[in-house]
């Protein structure tokens, strides 16, 4: 795979006539890439894409879902301030991040998984810096014009038309920007009231930083860095090597039907030649600046725009379709031998990233609908260790917290298990030592409880022993257990 996209507008590698390779700077200038409008499959299909992925973005925050009284009815919020991740029904606590790692895992897996089978989809498709690129490119053409249009006036002198072209463009960049950036923040705060505050300078300067932080980088990272953060930036294009193998689709150019190359026109004759009729369609209209015919490279990011402008250029030349096509390498060997086809699905790196795809998603579904609605921690009295009472008996406090992770208040039987003649005593619930107390627990809140547990000193048969908190829901029968330790006088 070839480092780098051809980095000149004409294709050809500048070299200093009699320079040898070691004193070639290591710097290479950027050269601004001018993407050609095209039509074709992949255009549209492209274009449906960043219409539901932007609509998803803009949308999703607006999505209400009623949770009950007190509770955020935006179906999709990251509560910082309640420390609450809500998706829908779904309602995550800190406690559970984990769930966010395993959803980090299960994308990462699912990626190698898409790589392996059909190349670089990700990146041409679905990519917030390829959807946000595209979208800014259709603006600049409606502004500026086309490729050529584009590279004239960006070569010619300044002219009031051009100026003011240039203004509208960076101007409309920046209204998406700041759109992008606002979107952002939804997520984050109720969208209705947050983008009203937002014009009332109700909100925090830390809202207002966010904004600026995400136009300033949607601005940047579009407008301005496009290809070269695919190129130069991203670590995906790097490792991504490893997950390919002969089998995989990519976008490839069948060299053994379009070589040698050269121009011709409809109706000449390509007898002994190749189908490539050196148009530079497919160069002009790659947002990467890529040449697929040099072979694979880093810099293509698999957008398959190429094949749209070559099979335009083929059937106006009455040739079979197909000369940059989504194939793979085994197919290409095949094809060039005159053998058929085939895909093969079933290959070993496949169904391991299947296998441990579906390993990770079982774990995590299971671990899921056994989650536990309620937690349990005690934390014991450091000092004093114990206190010896009237009685003779010896008592121990703890601070006990019970969370409540439904939207309803619940009640729970607690009981000290494992020591003989235990006695509790839970301030403000219990008047007196007794063997048990219901603890009422608001709904979604955690409830912090005194208690004291006694026990007579001598029943006690270790300075340490170990005691079992246990709890049981009146309602619904759950249970669950803590362990911790109980301290009486040495022996
Ligand atoms: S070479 Fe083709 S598939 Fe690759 S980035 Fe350029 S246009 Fe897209
Ligand atoms: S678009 Fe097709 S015919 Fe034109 S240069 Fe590219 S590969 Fe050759």
């Amino acid at each position: 795979m070839n480092p780098s996209p051809d980095p000149t507008p004409s294709g050809k590698r500048k070299r200093k006539g009699g320079q040898s390779d070691s004193n070639v700077s290591l710097y290479a200038k950027h050269v601004k890439i001018y993407p050609k409008r095209v039509k074709g499959t992949f255009r549209t299909l492209r274009w449906s894409v960043l219409g539901v992925l932007l609509g998803l973005y803009y949308m999703i925050p607006w999505a209400r879902w009623d949770r009950g009284l007190g509770a955020p009815d935006q179906a999709v919020l990251v509560d910082m301030p309640g420390r609450r991740l809500y998706f829908f029904w779904i309602e995550i606590w800190p406690q559970e991040i984990y769930y966010l790692s395993g959803l980090l895992i299960l994308g990462a897996i699912g990626l190698f998984l898409v790589t392996a089978l059909a190349g670089r989809v990700w990146c041409g498709f679905t990519c917030p810096q390829t959807v946000w690129t595209d979208l800014f490119l259709l603006v600049e053409r409606l502004i500026e014009g086309d490729r050529n249009k584009r590279i004239k006036m960006d070569e010619g002198k300044l002219t009031v038309e051009k100026a003011v072209r240039k203004i509208v463009k960076h101007a409309a960049w920046i209204v998406i920007s700041v759109l992008t950036g606002g979107a952002w923040i939804w997520y984050f705060n109720d969208a209705p009231t947050v983008t009203r505050e937002l014009f009332t300078g109700e909100v925090s300067s830390t809202v207002y930083s966010f904004v600026a932080l995400f136009t300033a980088t949607t601005y940047l990272l579009a407008g301005w860095a496009r290809e070269q953060l695919c190129i130069y930036m991203c670590p995906w294009p790097r490792f991504q090597g490893a997950m390919f193998d002969e089998d995989s689709l990519i976008v490839t150019y069948e060299s053994w039907r379009g070589e040698p190359r050269g121009a011709a026109k409809k109706g000449d004759s390509f007898e002994n030649r190749g189908h490539c009729v050196d148009c530079e369609l497919c160069r002009h209209v790659c947002p990467t600046g890529v040449d697929i015919r040099d072979g694979q490279q880093m810099g293509c990011i698999g957008c398959a725009l190429c094949i749209d402008a070559c099979n335009e250029v083929m059937d106006k030349m009455a040739l079979p379709r197909g000369l940059i096509t989504y194939d793979s390498i085994s197919n290409q060997i095949n094809r060039e031998a005159g053998k058929p086809a085939r895909f093969n699905l079933f290959r070993p790196r496949i169904l391991i990233y299947a296998v441990i795809l579906l390993i990770v998603s079982g774990i995590m579904v299971f671990d899921f609908s056994t989650r536990k609605t309620v937690e349990i921690n005690v934390q014991r009295d450091r000092s004093p260790l114990f206190v010896t009472l009237s009685d003779g008996s010896v008592r121990n406090g703890y601070t006990f917290k019970i969370l409540n992770m439904v939207r309803q208040e619940r009640s729970f039987i607690l009981t000290a298990r494992g020591l003989p003649g235990a006695k509790i005593n839970a301030i403000g619930y219990t008047s007196d030592w007794i063997d048990e107390v219901t603890l009422p627990v608001k709904a979604d809140t955690v409830g912090t409880f005194r208690l004291f547990i006694k026990v007579p000193k001598d029943r006690l048969e270790e300075r340490s022993s170990n005691v079992k908190f246990h709890l049981l829901e009146v309602d619904k029968g759950l249970t669950i257990e803590q362990e911790s330790v109980f301290y009486g006088p040495e022996k």
